[in-house]
């Protein structure tokens, strides 16, 4: 266009759209999936502007996303009334901002070669290019004139204003479908598409096309044309319709005899389709929904068609804050969930009385539970106020409460299911995968599990008995703590446990002969994270934790009745060793500690473990 101004794309972003539209991939549909899910975002954006500022809706007020073709100019359409973009907007957000999301996400494509994943990374619009060579972007927000943005993934975008037809608001795409891709220019194709994608999209979607319509037209007396007309009608089968034709004839010649003749032909009409219903999922009562409708709302959510949910939790909260909520545990943790710790947004969405009001509200779920994906609908939380208003509210304590424990218990089930497994040979294939299920839930999240009973003091007896771990009975398994309460000796008072590098390491400690010998049982823990859960759980089923490498381990009894006598012992060797070692040691002891090794360092009860100076001194590099 005359008097655009051009700009370059982000550097990543332009290999991202030459590796897209070069592409040969076969699931190129997943385009129109992001491009509905951009325009329900835009439509969610300005019903939440509008709460608070009635006057944004202006002369657009229905909320909506139309989808037409042009098949002359092979051109697909598809325009929402959302919020718009500003000129600015269109030359940040669709070109010259670098955004984590996309170096990330080529990475992520190198390894799997899944173009699938593209929403989640940030950058779904770029999958316009899998089926178009040109695109036009046209958008006008309530702030700013009507522009438009245009590329065909050469390098360059050109921007200025639009002075063709006023589009009202919001945003429409011009889609030059590629030769390779006409398909998409195909009603049913659509059709079938939009149907997978939008089925709980939120704003009715509509898609321009035809139909055949029955139409009553007056039978002209000439037979000769009338046989015409029937000649061309047979293609689409039209001989039972001049069956009905003559029947209806007679009863009309029953009542009025002057009528004009007619006959029914169909008749092609275009006409804007309504292909979804809108309904909200999560307002149904859960036996209500099936499993199809809860995996498929899944796929929706995670913005994936092969992305599966390992549980769901859906319920209705009643009483002085009352909310239903949907949320799934993903079976797979999300790309940045634990490199980025600190930094992972939560993905659950906030509606307020089915209106959508943010994706991104930490203050709705703790963190160690961010991986969370799913849906809150409040009836309690107001209405017109601001984000900040709404942060503050007091219910928002209350919801966040009740989600925790409606999850936690859903863990818990899942984790009692696994726990079953190996004690009843007789399970059958289902119960099987069910109990697989926590296995792959431990490698996923078992790390956000342990963050938990760090940062959730609360729910920390219930996160403990989550926990999985590997023991000296058989250090290959993973198991509850649970299944070391049940094996533990009758004069056993605590659960022994050691940290340190590798199970390695650990089989060939000091610490763990003398307790081997006296046929106890020890807990390996090989995770630096381990050492800072076990400052935060300190007992479990009213068992202490006891570090086997600190100096009050406590043994039976008979270990203290030789202790007196080797003490009395060994008094002259203890006095060489303290003044020989001086300040380097806290104290040198006697001890029935140890099996077959002479001596050993301990640290003291409140010391750090010889493991945790080890990861203290790797920090501190
Ligand atoms: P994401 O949707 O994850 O932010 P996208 O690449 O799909 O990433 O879109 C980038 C940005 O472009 C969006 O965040 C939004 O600001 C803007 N955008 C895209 N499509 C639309 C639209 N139909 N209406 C308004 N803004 C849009
Ligand atoms: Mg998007």
């Amino acid at each position: 266009k005359e008097g655009a101004e051009k700009f370059t794309f982000q550097a990543e972003v332009n290999r991202l759209m030459d590796i897209l539209i070069h592409s040969l991939y076969s699931n190129k549909e997943i385009f129109l999936r992001e491009l509905i899910s951009n325009a329900a975002d835009a439509l969610d954006k300005i019903r939440f502007l509008s709460l608070t500022d009635k006057g944004q809706l202006g002369e657009t007020p229905d909320l909506e996303i139309r989808v037409k073709v042009d098949h002359e100019n092979k051109i697909l359409t598809i325009q929402d009334t959302g919020v718009g973009m500003t000129r600015d907007d269109l030359v940040k957000n669709l070109g010259t901002i670098a955004k984590s999301g996309t170096s990330a996400f080529l990475e992520q494509m190198q390894k799997s070669n899944d173009i699938n994943l593209i929403g989640q990374f940030g950058v779904g619009f770029y999958s316009v290019y899998l089926v178009a060579d040109y695109v036009e972007v046209i958008s006008k927000h309530n702030d700013d004139k009507q522009w438009l943005w245009e590329s065909g993934a050469d390098g360059n975008f050109a921007v200025s204003e639009d002075k063709g037809e006023p589009i009202g608001r919001g945003t429409m795409l011009k889609i030059h479908i590629k030769e390779d891709a006409q398909e998409y220019l195909e009603e049913a194709k659509l059709k079938e598409l939009v149907a997978k994608y939008s089925e709980f999209i939120n704003f009715p979607i509509y898609l321009y096309s035809s139909s055949e319509v029955e139409k009553e037209v007056p039978v002209d007396e000439e037979p000769a044309e009338e046989e015409a007309e029937e000649a061309t009608d047979a293609d689409k089968d039209e001989d039972e319709d001049s069956n009905d034709v003559e029947d209806a004839d007679e009863e009309d010649e029953d009542e009025e005899e002057e009528a004009p003749k007619t006959k029914k032909v169909k008749e092609t009409v275009w006409d804007w389709d309504l292909l979804n219903d809108n309904k909200a999922l999560w307002l149904r009562s859960p036996s209500d929904v099936s499993e199809e409708e809860y995996t498929n709302f899944y796929k929706a959510l995670a913005k994936s068609d092969h992305e599966k949910a390992a549980a769901h939790v859906h319920f209705r909260a009643e009483g002085d804050v009352e909310f239903r909520a949907l949320l799934y545990v993903p079976e797979r943790a999300p790309p940045n969930f634990l490199a980025d710790y600190y930094g992972h947004k939560p993905s659950l969405k906030l509606y307020v009385r089915r209106v959508f009001i943010s994706d991104d509200f930490e203050e709705l779920i703790p963190r160690y539970l961010s991986f969370m994906k799913g849906i809150v609908d409040s009836d309690t939380l107001p209405l017109s106020v601001s984000r900040e208003t709404l942060q503050a509210h007091a219910s928002l304590k209350v919801i966040k409460k009740k989600l925790v424990r409606k999850v936690l218990d859903s863990l818990k089930k899942m984790s009692d299911a696994q726990k079953d497994t190996g004690k009843d040979e007789s399970m059958d294939e289902e119960d099987k995968a069910e109990a697989e299920k926590y296995e792959t839930f431990w490698k996923e999240f078992g790390r956000a599990i342990k963050l938990g009973i760090i940062e959730d003091a609360a729910n920390r007896p219930r996160l403990a008995k989550l926990l999985r771990v590997r023991t000296s009975a058989d250090p290959e398994k993973l198991v509850p703590l649970d299944d070391y309460i049940s094996r533990m000796k009758d004069d056993q008072k605590q659960i022994f446990y050691l940290t340190g590098a590798s199970v390695e390491d650990l089989q060939k400690s000091v610490f763990l002969e003398k307790l081997i010998q006296k046929g106890y049982e020890v807990i390996f823990f090989t995770e630096p994270i381990d050492e800072y859960v076990m400052t935060h759980v300190t007992e479990y089923d009213d068992k202490k934790f006891q570090d086997a490498s600190k100096d009050d381990v406590k043994l039976g009894k008979d270990d203290k009745k030789g202790l007196k006598k080797l003490k009395e012992e060994f008094k002259d060797v203890l006095a060489w060793w303290k003044e020989l070692l001086g300040a380097a040691v806290g104290q040198v002891k006697v001890s029935a500690r140890l099996a077959t090794s002479p001596a050993i360092v301990l640290t003291s009860k409140y010391g750090w473990s010889a493991n945790m100076e080890r990861i203290m001194k790797s920090q501190a590099l």
